[in-house]
């Protein structure tokens, strides 16, 4: 812009100097040839009413003119010339001037040298004689004049033209000023031209609107980081060429350290470069857990533009699948066994190979295999509900009547396996569901009967402990040995298959427990010694304030 400026102005007060040098040369060599002309006008009617009333005498007194002077008679034949011998002058009654003084009583006219360097002005008056008198005088033509010039213009145009330069140098920088001096940030408070204040307005009211974006940006990015920081997920987005732009810190949990900077390699497997235009899954491993990879395609107007990963953990998914298929596959051979066992004794017993007098065993077995069989689909019924995870109706009640009611239940059972039950409960509140309770008090008595020795004991108390309800169950038993006691709670689990079985086991009795305790928001504890013993210990959460 200041260049702009600098060389408008400069250009225009140049061309003007330069102009009006040279015009004023043009006019002033045309207002000298006029006042030649006015000069040579009153020389020649100076010298017209000498020669009327002095003739020749007039002329020959004459000294030192500047001019030359002619007299020609009404002939054209001349009769005095102050330079020349008139003899030797022709007939100068053709001669422009003179013709026209002889016709109109004036004459003038010019005639430039053959070089025109130089110029010869007549001026020619009639006399009363009818003769006329003629004046000239011979100088530097005009151009030659305008030459001798050049070199004074010259410099003069020089020294113009500088001056003209730092001049316009000068307007320049204080038109350009002020506009350096502007402050974007701050246009409205800048003092400058009024013609721009229009677009400063304009300015401001664009700030303003983009200082709003930019907050508004800068909102968006902060609950977006909020949202990504908290998440469990890991979230990654990457470019085409796979450099990672964004990543938030559950990358660096599930991945490790690295992946929050560069892709790791088997990551970089399951997005596809091929196919980046489509969505991919995979799992990856780290430290024993299985990371589920999600990649999906990012377009913007129809273009590819990154790939958006999602990075789950799905370890206990994977685990669960698992628990499932081997839930199912004990499922079957669990069922399978009763009833096979039924299905032999009924082929045996319908094809008459049985002696009469072992019928009734056979009748029994089917008995036994039915009912284990019923106990076990109970048992696969009740954990399945479990495992649907239902909202239970929790009541406030004293955890000694579902306690109470499962010792009923199981009295019979202790006194067929010669097992005493010693019961010490304090009447201690909690807010439960009934029907679980009973549950984990039934299964865990249960047990502690079926893996005592004969004369045994099983001990069940339930207090209050710092607030908290405890049910404790302990037995004289057989024990569990220290590598079975995480293990006896997972489905199917049995330390010695036929023991549980012979005495109406499925292997689901703890499971049940185990879940129930869950949803009961409690917590289990086992302490076992083989040969001596177990003891079981459940704790049920403390009663809220609101609940008592
Ligand atoms: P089961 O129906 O076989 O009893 P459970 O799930 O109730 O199945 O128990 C799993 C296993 O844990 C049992 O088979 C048994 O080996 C062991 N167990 C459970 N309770 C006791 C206990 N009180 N004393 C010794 N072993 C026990």
């Amino acid at each position: 812009m200041f260049k702009k400026i600098f060389r408008a102005v400069f250009l225009s007060t140049a061309v003007m100097l330069v102009c009006s040098v040279v015009l004023s040369a043009i006019f002033l060599g045309i207002d000298y040839d006029h006042n030649e002309v006015n000069a040579l006008a009153s020389q020649a009617d100076l010298a017209a009413s000498g020669v009327n009333n002095g003739g020749r005498k007039y002329l020959t007194q004459l000294k030192g003119e500047n001019y030359r002077i002619t007299w020609i008679n009404s002939k054209g034949k001349v009769l005095y010339d102050n330079e020349e011998n008139p003899a030797k002058m022709g007939n100068h009654s053709k001669r422009k001037e003179v013709a026209e003084a002889m016709k109109t009583g004036e004459g003038q006219s010019e005639r430039y040298s053959t070089t025109l360097s130089t110029v010869t002005m007549y001026y020619a008056k009639k006399l009363k004689d009818g003769g006329v008198i003629r004046v000239a005088v011979t100088r530097n033509s005009i151009w030659q004049t305008i030459l001798q010039l050049v070199t004074p213009m010259l410099i003069i145009l020089l020294l113009a033209v500088v001056a003209s330069w730092f001049v316009a140098k000068k307007i320049s920088q204080s038109i350009v000023k002020p506009l350096n001096q502007l402050d974007l940030d701050q246009p409205l408070e800048s003092k400058s031209y009024e013609e721009i204040k229009p677009l400063l307005t304009r300015l401001d009211s664009q700030n303003k609107q983009i200082a709003d974006q930019m907050e508004q940006l800068h909102h968006r990015e902060k609950e977006f980081k909020t949202v990504t920081d908290a998440m469990q997920e890991g979230l990654i987005l990457i470019d085409l060429d796979n450099k990672v732009l964004l990543s938030n810190p559950a990358v660096v949990s599930l991945l490790g350290s690295k992946s929050s900077e560069v892709l790791p390699n088997d990551v970089k497997k399951i997005i596809d470069q091929d196919k980046r235009n489509v969505h991919t899954e995979g799992i990856v491993e780290r430290e024993g857990r299985n990371i589920e990879i999600s990649a999906s395609p990012i377009f913007s107007r129809g273009v590819l533009k990154g790939t958006s990963i999602l990075v789950i953990d799905v370890t206990e998914e994977y685990r669960e699948e698992q628990v499932r298929r081997e839930f199912t596959a004990n499922v079957s051979h669990e069922l399978k066994t009763p009833l096979q066992s039924i299905m032999g004794s009924a082929e045996l017993l319908e094809n008459n190979l049985v002696k009469e007098e072992d019928r009734k065993s056979f009748y029994q077995k089917i008995h036994e295999s039915s009912a284990q069989l019923l106990t076990l689909i109970d048992d696969i019924i009740r954990l399945s509900h479990l495992d649907e995870n239902p909202e239970f109706e929790e009541v406030r009640m004293n955890l000694k009547s579902p306690v109470t009611e499962a010792i009923e239940a199981l009295q019979a059972s202790a006194d067929k396996h010669d097992v005493e039950l010693k019961a010490a409960l304090a009447d201690t509140e909690i807010k439960a569901n009934f029907r679980l309770v009973y549950e984990i008090a039934y299964n865990l008595i249960d047990n502690a009967i079926r893996y005592n020795n004969p004369g045994g004991q099983v001990k069940i108390a339930v207090k209050e402990v710092r607030g908290q309800a405890v049910l404790r169950v302990s037995d004289t038993g057989i024990g569990i040995p220290i590598e079975a006691q995480t293990r006896i709670f997972e489905r199917f689990y049995r330390v010695d298959k036929s023991h549980s079985r012979k005495t109406g086991g499925t292997g689901l009795g703890l499971s049940i427990v185990k879940h129930a305790v869950q949803q009961c928001h409690g917590t289990i504890r086992l302490e076992s010694e083989l040969g001596k013993g177990s003891t079981f210990t459940v704790v049920f959460p403390a009663l809220k304030h609101e609940d008592q």
